[in-house]
């Protein structure tokens, strides 16, 4: 391995500052590992966000998407497309679905959700479709996904909103059943199978299910964003396969690639031809690197079996937090399923990001009072353990501080 470069860890002045940076600069990591350019060492429970489903510089991925670079990376969509055709495969193999289409994030993958969504209005008549969305939800930060997103904050400033979209709380079937009865206009049915963004909000069995039961009855399609809790992570490929149902359109990114940005939709039969030649395309969209290394990341998932390892580590971990949160005044929930993880508190807690940071662990903090952990699938039990060892003294310290005045 190379030397850690040394890059000064200065904020460059010509990017825009949207992001509140830590100031660590990091250089290289190997499994669940990152080094910084001073070359301290952090554990990853952040996963860049869900994104490196295996970890950092995998031994199986790398090589493969070294040989892919040497071979093609970009051609275009005027040709066939044999490795998107792999990966669709694959997709619909795993989903019980039928038709894919490659993009190459989550926001885009949402686009295309909605833009199913409005055609598939229109082809039957309804010249203003709307969509059901929900509370807290988190689609994007375009236009119209923004619109769909449950959360001000992400609204503020770019107003005028899209139109077209109808809210509702979660795990709520009344909210939804008023609606069915009383706006013809309606669709579709857009949620998070567990809200990431929003807070690590799971939608409950029965819910999903009865969701899916009305969905049916009034024709309408169910579009289940699986971005962050997709490919995996939960335990099993998709997280709504625990309540036993099938949506009609799936938007996917996050870990899809690995870290090689990927997003794509997939469908069943309801929503699989509503989008026909000239409706819908994409520049980079299903390039041979990106379709690379999706085809590696499923099969070397299978290979290695991470679902399985998902479901034992992640419950492993909720367990762990369970025992050593117990009666600790502060911790208001522990949720989540697999490697997908929030521990919610009393009050904000966003400083805990770089006190965790300086401790050596990587975490998020969401819905200002989430603690959210999102490891690579391919953490082992030690690695989880030094998870819970690092993070949960620096939870109780944090609660054990008078909260500031307001
Ligand atoms: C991250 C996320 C998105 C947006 O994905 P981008 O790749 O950042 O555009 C959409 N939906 C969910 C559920 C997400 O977690």
């Amino acid at each position: 391995m190379n030397a850690p470069e040394k890059v000064p860890t200065t904020p460059e002045p010509h990017v825009m500052k949207t992001y509140g940076r830590l100031p660590m600069a990091l250089s290289h990591g190997r499994g669940c590992w990152v080094w910084d350019t001073e070359g301290k060492k952090y554990l990853d429970g952040l996963g860049g966000i869900a994104v490196n489903t295996l970890g950092h510089g995998h031994p199986k991925l790398v090589p493969a998407l070294q040989d892919q670079v040497s071979k093609l990376i970009h051609t275009s969509n005027y040709y066939a497309a044999p490795l998107q055709e792999r990966l669709a495969a694959r997709l619909t193999e795993i989903s019980g679905l039928t038709n894919v289409f490659f993009c190459n994030s989550g926001l885009e993958a949402n686009e295309g959700a909605i833009k199913i969504a409005r055609k598939f209005g229109h082809d039957k008549g309804i010249a203003r479709p709307e969509i059901i969305v929900y509370e807290k939800a988190f689609h994007g930060r375009s236009i119209a996904t923004l619109s769909a997103t449950g959360n001000t904050k992400v609204q503020a400033g770019f107003e005028p909103l899209v139109e077209g979209f109808v809210r509702v709380p979660l795990n709520d079937v009344a909210a939804i059943e008023k609606v069915a009865a009383g706006n013809p206009n309606v669709v579709a049915v857009f949620l998070e199978v567990i809200q990431g963004e929003g807070g690590i909000n799971p939608a409950k069995i029965e819910y999903l299910q009865a969701v899916r039961r009305i969905c049916d009855d009034k024709g309408w399609l169910l579009m289940l964003d699986e971005v962050q809790c997709g490919i995996g992570r939960t335990g099993k490929w998709f997280a709504h396969q625990w309540a036993g149902i099938k949506p009609d359109v799936m938007p996917l990114a996050k870990g899809l690639g690995s870290g090689v940005p990927i997003g794509a939709f997939v469908c069943g039969p309801r929503a699989a031809h509503v989008l026909g030649p000239g409706n819908h395309g994409t520049t980079f969209g299903g390039n041979p690197l990106a379709m690379r290394a999706g085809i590696e990341t499923l099969t070397i998932m299978e290979e290695d079996k991470l679902l399985e390892n998902a479901a034992t580590i992640g419950a492993r971990l909720h367990d762990a937090f369970v025992r050593e949160f117990k009666g600790v005044n502060g911790v208001v929930d522990i949720r989540g399923q697999g490697l997908m993880i929030g521990i919610e508190l009393a009050r904000p807690c966003g400083e805990l990001l770089l006190k965790a940071a300086n401790a050596g662990l990587m975490i998020s903090v969401t819905a200002d009072k989430v603690v959210r952990l999102l490891p690579p699938l391919i953490i082992n039990a030690s690695e989880a353990d030094q998870i819970v060892a690092i993070l949960c003294p620096l939870i109780k310290e944090f609660l054990a501080q008078p909260a500031p005045q307001q």
